[in-house]
This record gives C-alpha cells, structure tokens and sequence, in this order.
C-alpha cells in the first residue's frame, strides 16, 4: 500500500516494523486462521494467543536489547510478500484514537518516512489510504491504540 512512498529495498534493508519491543506485544500484528497456518510450517515452535480477529504470536525470543521478531520474517523477507496483515501493510502509518476521536498517527521509528515533509504524507493519506484505514477500523474497533504522545497526528477522522 505504500510502494509509492516507500521503496521495496529501503523496507528491506530496515525490517524495523518487525520486530518489537517487549512491552509491546499487543502492538504486533494480527493474523487470519490460514496466515498463522502459514507461519506454523514454517516455524513450528510459534506459539498464538487469540486476538478479536484473529491471532497474534507470543513472544518467546527476546534479543540482548529486549526485542523480538516475527515470525513471518524469513532471510528474503516477509513469509506474505505483498499480502501482508493489514497493520503492517500500512506501517509506520498507525490508527490511534485521540481523546476520543480516531486519527491516523505516524511512528518515528520508520525515520525513512518521519523524515518526509508532513505535507508530503498528509497529501498521501488524503489519496485514499486514511480512507481505507478508517474502514479497516470500522470493521476491526480492536485495530484503534491508546494514543501515544510520540507519535504525531496526521489526519483526524472527518465524521460529518
Ligand atoms: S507479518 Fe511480515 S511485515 Fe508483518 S511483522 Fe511479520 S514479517 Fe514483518
């Protein structure tokens, strides 16, 4: 969904968005039936916990620095190419509800995008993805986070 903004080489030669800090377990992402069948195969030691749509997998693997990485991260990347969760299908883009109200926030740990002109994103948002983030909330209230302070709104949600 970002392949205009965010080449397929800069993602991978980050993979950032895959792995998570400790205390950040609800914030992985999270997968249908078939996907974590998918990851099953290829790791049989992930483990799942139930999430309102789906699956998220439990952390078990915590590096010197306290992370942890997907296990759909294989050597050439993701194990769903371009058929990725939704949640990372648009990150560093996440959806967040701001005093009660939802909103499209920007993580800074992608700094190839934090670095763009807020302009440049807002004007991306406004294409037709914010659109397509608010309809993924819609039908998956869970997907919306607590806000957090160190991540800056781009968009409100215009209800009118
Ligand atoms: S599902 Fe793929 S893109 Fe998402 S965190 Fe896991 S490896 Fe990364």
């Amino acid at each position: 969904m970002l392949s205009s903004l965010l080449s397929p080489k800069t993602c991978a030669d980050c993979r950032m968005c895959c792995s998570f800090e400790a205390y950040h377990v609800m914030d992985t992402p999270v997968f249908t039936a078939d996907m974590k069948e998918r990851i099953s195969a290829l790791s049989p030691d992930a483990v799942f916990i139930p999430k309102a749509h789906g699956f998220i997998f439990r952390p078990d693997k915590f590096d010197a620095e306290h992370m942890f990485t997907c296990p759909a991260l294989t050597d050439s990347g993701c194990l769903f190419g371009k058929n990725k969760p939704f949640e990372c299908s648009i990150w560093p883009f996440l959806i967040m509800d701001v005093n009660g109200r939802r909103a499209v926030t920007i993580s800074p740990l992608c700094t190839e995008l934090f670095s763009r002109p807020l302009s440049e994103l807002v004007s991306f948002l406004r294409g037709g993805l914010a659109g397509s983030i608010f309809a993924y909330a819609d039908a998956h209230p869970d997907s919306v986070r607590p806000y957090y302070p160190n991540c800056p709104v781009l968009i409100f949600e215009n209800r009118e």
